[in-house]
């Protein structure tokens, strides 16, 4: 197919550009997709991508996740994405992703970037040299380091509104909560787990996290073929994505879907089937933007303690998701949509008519490189 019969086939983008310097061997392309509601921020990711189109359709899909994932969250930032075409493991250098900086920040701002797979906190330090227009950078630079905490608090906060929206429950104690992953996000949100007095079962392909959780927070194990289908009020995915899927999806014994994992529907459809199955889930995009929060703080200039809050209107989120959910009589996936879209509209004409305070937005790292 051809480029713009791609870009159309993906809809909607405001800009695609395409980033070449043969000097550095850098091959991107950034996607704008929608900057009604701000700046359009998203990670760049590198992957030895077979195709330039494999590229072009990755960059336009993830893009267009990011102004949903945005706009659901609350925040005042619109969304976009960058792929680089390479090896992540061989072909890196200071001078392409120097180059790639001199990219992004001929977008004056109206794209904002940030690590992603294959991108690492050197690489956002590298743009950051050519650019202020990064976020990701290091504590030192007065960056905002790992996002996973925030994340995982955030996904406490929509597993706390689905408990008490599905099961009408006011808190987690003795609330059975079956974790699969402990990696990044799992293990912090274990920990918040165990501090609110809930019953948690975990499960890893590595062993050793295992007995280390089961050392620190006394928690029950169950096996990786059965965590999924374990008996219990939640199941939160932080693994993989694609956990509900047609082999598992008549086996689910949870009453609410409530994890960090990306992607956590294999197909549309499967929304459509937990909602026919009276199992509440918290959409993947609405429930882990805790990380894309903390981000966005860092342009504000970075408080910890501010991020963290922040993370809390997550519970908000989830639960207009879940009203839009029964107002329209639709699945959660298809409800998480028309919150974001709803926004998109109401705010971003606001702001077209006129800009206010959101104008004034993310000076801060601008300011910050001209120290
Ligand atoms: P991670 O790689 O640190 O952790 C994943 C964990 O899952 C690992 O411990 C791994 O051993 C385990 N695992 C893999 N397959 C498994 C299986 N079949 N059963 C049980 N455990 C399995 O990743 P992470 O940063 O914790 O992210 C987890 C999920 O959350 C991902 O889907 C990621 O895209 C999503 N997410 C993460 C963040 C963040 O801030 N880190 C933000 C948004 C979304």
């Amino acid at each position: 197919m051809a480029t713009f019969e791609l870009i159309e086939k993906h809809g909607g983008h405001e800009e695609v550009v395409y980033c070449h310097d043969p000097s550095v061997g850098l091959k991107a392309i950034i996607a704008i997709h929608n900057t009604n509601l701000g700046p359009a921020l998203g990670g760049t990711r590198m992957w030895n991508y077979k195709t330039e189109d494999e590229a072009l359709v990755d960059v336009l899909r993830l893009s267009k996740g990011m102004t949903y994932k945005a706009s659901a969250a609350g925040l005042n930032l619109g969304g976009g994405k960058a792929v680089i075409i390479g090896d992540p493991k061989k072909d890196k250098s200071e001078g392409l992703f120097r180059a790639f900086g001199q990219f992004v920040n001929s977008l004056n701002g109206r794209y904002i970037t940030a690590e992603d797979v294959g991108t690492s906190v050197t690489d956002m330090e590298h743009i950051f040299m050519e650019t202020p227009w990064v976020t990701g950078i290091p504590k030192d630079f007065g960056g905002s380091g790992d996002p996973s905490p925030y994340t995982a608090h955030g996904v406490l906060m929509g597993l706390k509104a689905s408990v008490k929206f599905k099961l009408g429950a006011d808190d987690l104690k003795g609330v059975r909560v079956a974790v699969q992953g402990l990696g990044n996000v799992g293990t912090h949100l274990v920990k918040y787990l165990v501090q609110e007095g809930a019953d948690v079962i975990v499960a890893d392909i590595d062993a050793e996290k295992v007995k280390r959780h089961v050392e620190l927070y006394k928690v029950k194990t169950s096996t990786v073929e059965n965590i999924v289908f374990e008996e219990c009020d939640v199941w939160a995915p932080c693994a993989l994505g694609a956990g509900v899927n047609d082999q598992s999806i008549t086996k689910l014994k949870c009453k609410v879907i409530a994890g960090g994992a990306n992607n956590v529907l294999a197909e549309h459809k499967h929304g459509d089937q937990l909602k026919e199955l009276g199992i509440l889930y918290a959409p993947d995009f609405v429930i882990n933007a805790g990380g894309l929060m903390n981000v966005f703080v860092e342009l504000e200039g970075y408080s910890p303690d501010r991020a963290f809050e922040k993370t809390r209107r997550v519970y908000d989120n989830c639960w207009k998701v879940f009203e839009i959910a029964k107002r329209d009589n639709v699945g959660t996936h298809i409800a998480a949509n028309r919150l974001a879209e709803e926004r998109i509209k109401t705010i971003g004409n606001l702001r077209q008519r006129h800009p206010g305070r959101s104008s004034r937005n993310f000076t801060t790292l601008r300011e910050m490189n001209n120290r």
